[in-house]
């Protein structure tokens, strides 16, 4: 019994191992700091997480992994705001490493979560249903829905719903101006192992992948932001920032660029798919 315990043990280890490293990586520790105007980064080196500041409260973005509610709340701190003050928490989208922290976040803050109908039924359980191979999270209430187009105000703090799905149901993005600037919140554009072709749980992910390229393809944005610094280069551009200058995370041509890369990625993942049925 104790053998073939040890045996799984040993064959579970390098996929486990490899998870963990992955999650060490991701809450690397990253001093707060603001990008722009009203717009700070709160998350880590790996995960990000924003918050958007205002005179009659604030907007906290995602929630990263369950472990990263403490850092986010720190940071919140760090910059000399009250957690007590955070009025919303958004969600760029449901899996585990951006909703892992938004229960905690949630009771630290005492804010109200909004979030797409799409995400609501994944925020609830806590779990990506129809993909058991993802790691859950703890589960956390919705208190309001938002659509496509929807704004998001707390005074003069205004965010809008871009609907953006395909890499889950409800995937949503956001934009804001802050500093003279418009800057839009992207959620993830990747295809993490999911199936495009034929999957009963999500037959139309290919249509809302294709839909939210051209949807987001209308939005001009002078600042690209993301949840996964490494896809945005948020580490070069803050190291630019802190050595004097201001502009650093404007790139008013970034946001077609990156459509135009996850796009290309997409359709070659979907060949991909289609060539392997
Ligand atoms: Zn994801």
């Amino acid at each position: 019994m104790l053998r073939i315990l040890t045996l799984a043990l040993t064959l579970a280890a390098p996929a486990l191992a490899q998870s963990s490293a992955q999650r060490v990586q991701w809450v690397q520790p990253l001093a707060p700091f603001r990008i722009l105007g009203n717009v700070h980064h709160v998350g880590s080196q790996g995960l990000s997480a924003y918050l958007v500041t205002g005179p009659q409260g604030h907007v906290l973005i995602d929630g990263g992994l369950p472990e990263s509610a403490p850092q986010i709340a720190a940071s919140i701190r760090a910059l000399g705001f009250r957690l007590a003050d955070v009025k919303y928490i958004l969600i760029n989208h449901s899996h585990y490493d951006h909703a892992g922290g938004l229960a905690e976040l949630k009771r630290l803050t005492g804010a109200r979560l909004i979030a797409t109908a799409g995400e609501k039924p994944d925020l609830e359980a806590g779990r990506t249903l129809g993909r058991p191979e993802l790691e859950g999270f703890p589960a956390v209430t919705v208190d309001r829905i938002v659509e496509d187009g929807e704004q998001v105000r707390l005074g003069p703090v205004t965010l809008t719903a871009i609907a953006s799905p395909g890499h889950t149901r409800g995937g949503v993005s956001w934009l804001t101006s802050a500093g003279g600037k418009t800057v839009l919140f992207a959620t993830s554009l990747t295809v993490a192992g999911q199936p495009l072709v034929g999957d009963r749980d999500y037959p139309q992910a290919a249509a809302d992948f294709t839909r939210t390229f051209a949807r987001l393809r209308r939005v001009r944005a002078d600042v690209f932001l993301n949840f996964h610094p490494e896809f945005f280069d948020l580490a070069g551009k803050r190291r630019a920032l802190l050595a004097g200058n201001a502009m650093a995370f404007v790139d008013p041509g970034e946001t077609r660029r990156q459509i135009d890369r996850a796009e290309a990625d997409f359709k070659a993942e979907l060949a991909r798919q289609q060539a392997a049925r």
